[in-house]
């Protein structure tokens, strides 16, 4: 598309968006009645106008209910996940049976590694990318140590080569090659929260595989965001969040994928509980555990109706939308313009201030750019925020932007730009 710098023809982009009326379902923060412009929905996502009406609803079930409510009403809470299940399926590109809403993200990393990280003989290594979201690199190390070894021993981090800020596939498939004999997993996240790189999970996977080693990956940045086929790409695994691009609400219900492949492996660990029990014999409270089928049978706990309520109003947002197109569609134009953007910003400056270290190929990202400057950033970032434009900085040096689909708008874009230049132009 060609882009351009004014407010004219971002106005002409939003009037010509199929999607512009759904920005009326949010709500978007503001600081003395001046709304912000949110790029921020890759942390949390906005929260839905319908939010406080669910929860009433659910509320009001419990008043009503109390203890009838798993059982009566109009969405007994004993099958209220089975339609959560259907919503998030086409999220993934999963069969409903594959998915479960659960948990919450690190919490499903962990019981999916005890399944799907069974270190044996010679096959005990895992293959990361290096500089993981720090939870992910936590999580591993304790399931290695779980496991009787050392995290130096047995993790194997890729990293970017020198001088560049992102990894090659290639360079993932021969760290992966060059381990063959010794892989238990490659576990990556999707999108990395850092740099936003939207690794080649179909080639990736395909590469361990044939390794002989499980995949899993973690789509905390990638679900609800960019296209994923999960079940078509053979993915072993998979887990993430719903507070991000789902906008399901602080600390919101996560989600699980397993390839329906696994169902009927008896081999598999499980730290099981009563909810993953066969559903139809649950409440006959026996001894010995048996497995519902599917990724029903990986649930520990009683459902989480509250939060489940959030995830069901937002992913209902986003069957009318059209996930994938025409999100994803709009998501690719969006960010397009904001990568011209911040470089029509450094044109103006005269300056090759800012540095966009997330790729330009939409095949290699999501919404998020991650821009590093040359100079003040974080000075720069806070002038942002204090001039109501509301993106996110990471330690050690990126400010992090992510336009969303859903409520995002060109002007918001082109107005990120101005008040870009605006601080540049009293921090520099
Ligand atoms: C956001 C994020 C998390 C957060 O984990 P919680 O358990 O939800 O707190 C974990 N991993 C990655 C890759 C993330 O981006």
């Amino acid at each position: 598309m060609n882009f351009k710098n004014n407010l004219a023809f971002a106005r002409e982009q939003d009037e010509n968006d199929a999607l512009k009326e759904f920005r009326k379902q949010f709500l978007f923060p503001n600081h003395k009645g001046k709304e912000f412009i949110y790029l921020c929905g890759n942390s949390l996502g906005l929260q839905p106008k319908v939010a406080s009406e669910v929860l009433k609803r659910q509320l009001t079930n419990w008043a009503n209910l109390a203890v009838e409510g798993w059982f009566d009403g109009e969405e007994p809470w004993m099958f209220y996940h089975k339609e959560l299940k259907a919503l998030m399926a086409p999220i993934v590109g999963a069969f409903p049976a594959e998915v479960c809403p659960m948990n919450t993200l690190t919490v499903n990393l962990h019981l999916l590694m005890v399944s799907f990280y069974q270190p044996k003989g010679k096959r005990v290594k895992i293959i990361m990318e290096g500089g993981a979201f720090p939870s992910d690199q936590y999580a591993i190390e304790s399931q290695v140590r779980f496991h009787g070894y050392q995290p130096d021993d047995v993790i194997i981090e890729v990293f970017p080569r020198a001088g560049e800020d992102t990894l090659r596939t290639e360079d993932i498939i021969a760290k992966i090659s060059e381990h063959r004999d010794e892989l238990a997993l490659v576990l990556f996240g999707g999108i990395n929260y850092y740099t936003g790189q939207w690794y080649d999970m179909k080639q990736i996977t395909q590469a361990g595989q044939a390794a002989g080693a499980i995949v899993g990956w973690d789509l905390a940045h990638a679900a609800g965001n960019v296209p994923v086929k999960l079940h078509d790409w053979g993915v072993d695994f998979a887990c993430w969040c719903s507070y991000k691009y789902q906008n399901s609400g602080p600390g919101g219900i996560a989600g699980i994928f397993v390839h329906e492949k696994h169902f009927n492996d008896r081999t598999l660990n499980r730290f099981a509980g009563w909810w993953g029990y066969q559903e139809d014999k649950r409440f006959k409270m026996e001894k010995g555990f048996i497995p519902e089928a599917g990724a029903d049978g990986w649930q520990v706990s009683c459902t989480q109706v509250m939060p489940m309520a959030l995830y069901h109003a937002s992913l209902k947002i986003f069957e009318n939308a059209g996930f994938l197109s025409p999100l994803r569609d709009k998501s690719i134009a969006l960010t397009g313009y904001l990568y011209f953007i911040i470089n029509e910003v450094n044109k103006e400056l005269n300056a090759e201030q800012f540095r966009i270290i997330t790729p330009e190929n939409p095949k290699d990202r999501g919404a998020q750019l991650s821009i590093i400057a040359a100079k003040n950033g974080k000075e720069i970032f806070d002038g942002l925020v204090a001039n109501h434009v509301l993106g996110d900085w990471r330690e050690p040096n990126v400010i992090r932007l992510s336009p969303i689909p859903l409520y995002n708008s060109f002007e918001d874009i082109y107005l990120t730009g101005q008040t870009l230049l605006k601080v540049c132009k009293a921090t520099l």
